[in-house]
């Protein structure tokens, strides 16, 4: 195992944590043991060579928001006698998202939201609430999800969670977007929600969501929008007239929307808003237990005791970067991703897939494109890693607007594609979501099964005793 993930990787600097120090270590110490690591991890990404996950880098920014977190790190959301401030700053930030979302333009229901732990938490509890209003109201208690095959991994763990039949659609494979018709064909009267994106994950391309809504609105079902990724930059591309067509509620047939205040809302991590078209949707995932001998229970989402701190922190993300911060970090972004996109372009042995915006994929038909990231990683880039067909995506954040990236891109660029041609083994990097460990090259799902089984425990790994 220790050739993919080294379980311990602070071993050799500092002493392993086996049990509770019998006596409690002192604090600048431990601090200043922290600082070390930190530190350094952050190093890895301060130069703008890492794809996605760092979508702000601003350590301004950071400070100011761990400030804000820090005034309310203590506090429990579940307390709303003892803490108003989570009822401010959790109704604001859906107010915000929903202007974003442009709920203005909903008729004949009422929006609302819920702020949740992330991407993957607002998808479920989407899904979640589409099956239960769905049993609800059409007394469908065998419930499918009709999905694009880019949709996110999330869609997959709720149907697996909350028992949805999943049918998946293919997509395009020259456009990467899902054919509206062929979404239909998946739909039958089981189907309680099906799915779109803005932009997906993989190609950072957007599923055509006007046609969706189309089709959602004849099927009498509901369509998910999952703006995780572009919810908070897609609409200020839009502003600066870049070609973003509507995926939000000014489309007719939109029911809920996930944007992530996480990722370009610059907040930190573990935030995310679920939009819905409709109050009563929401309200139908609600989870009440009032005879408990606890007392009468209720929580909004999956999760109970949350802290104050994160909602504070989401709050002042958004007050303080505002429509116009949010606007100039969308103009560099999306500057930055084109001049990127060119670099590719310029390479006729590689190929864009689809046509992207602010994260763009490319793959080779001449070479396996992963040997393109084990070059690349010599220079300190890191990219993510697609499969089906092999290519790399960008997702482009604030670090790579800094000067002189684009051009460390193009230089490395070229000469990651000569070592590229050179290659006749098998390069070392694989397609692993959120990680590029070395040596991961056959496939066969068994294996694959339990090679991530043993990636998820070495991550956790118990030093022993
Ligand atoms: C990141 C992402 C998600 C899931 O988000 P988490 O915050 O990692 O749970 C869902 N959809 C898309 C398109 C994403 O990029």
């Amino acid at each position: 195992m220790s050739d993919l993930f080294d379980a311990y990787p602070y071993a050799t600097r500092y002493a392993v944590q086996r049990a509770l120090p019998d006596v409690g270590r002192d604090p600048d110490q431990v601090l200043a043991e922290l600082r070390e690591m930190a530190t350094e991890e952050d190093a890895v990404w301060e130069q703008g060579q890492c794809s996605g996950t760092m979508y702000c880098g601003d350590h301004e920014h950071y400070g100011v928001l761990n400030e804000a977190f820090g005034m309310f790190s203590h506090s429990n959301a579940l307390q709303r006698d003892m803490c108003p401030s989570a009822t401010r700053f959790e109704g604001e930030i859906i107010a915000m998202a929903l202007d974003l979302m442009h709920a203005e333009a909903v008729t004949g229901t009422t929006p609302a939201g819920m702020v949740t732990g992330g991407g993957s938490g607002s998808i479920l509890q989407a899904v979640l609430a589409h099956r239960d209003r769905a049993r609800a109201t059409k007394g469908i208690d065998r419930p499918s999800m009709v999905r694009p095959d880019t949709a996110h991994p999330a869609f997959a763990k709720a149907a697996h969670l909350f028992g949805l039949e999943l049918r998946t659609v293919p997509v395009d494979p020259d456009t990467t977007v899902v054919d509206p018709q062929a979404m239909a064909d998946a739909i039958d009267e089981s189907t309680v929600v099906i799915v779109g994106s803005a932009g997906n994950y993989p190609y950072g391309t957007i599923d055509p969501i006007a046609d969706l809504g189309q089709v959602a609105l004849e099927h009498d079902t509901a369509l998910h929008v999952d703006a995780c990724l572009g919810g908070f930059i897609l609409p200020f591309g839009e502003e600066l007239g870049y070609d973003i067509p509507p995926f939000d509620f000014r489309v007719p047939g939109v029911s809920t929307i996930s944007a992530d205040t996480h990722k370009y809302g610059y907040g930190l991590k573990g935030s995310s808003t679920v939009l819905f078209r409709d109050k009563e949707t929401r309200n139908a995932s609600y989870f009440l237990v009032p005879e408990w001998s606890g007392g009468k229970y209720y929580s909004p989402g999956l999760e109970g005791s949350r802290s104050v701190g994160l909602l504070a922190a989401t709050w002042t993300s958004l007050v303080t970067t505002g429509r116009d911060g949010y606007r100039a970090h969308a103009k560099d972004i999306f500057a930055t991703s084109a001049a990127m996109q060119e670099v590719v372009r310029s390479h006729p042995e590689l190929r864009l897939l689809g046509d992207p915006t602010f994260l763009f994929a490319f793959t080779s038909d001449e070479f396996d494109i992963y040997h393109v990231a084990d070059a690349m990683k010599e220079h300190g880039w890191r990219f993510n890693g697609l499969q089906y067909p092999n290519a790399l995506h960008l997702a482009v954040t604030r670090p790579q607007t800094q000067p002189g990236v684009v051009e460390r891109f193009g230089r490395d660029l070229a000469a990651a594609l000569a070592y590229a041609k050179e290659q006749t083994q098998p390069p070392a990097s694989a397609a692993i979501y959120g990680g590029v460990p070395g040596g991961l090259t056959s496939d066969g799902a068994e294996f694959i099964g339990a090679v991530m089984t043993e990636l998820l425990d070495a991550q956790q790994t118990v030093p022993e005793p």
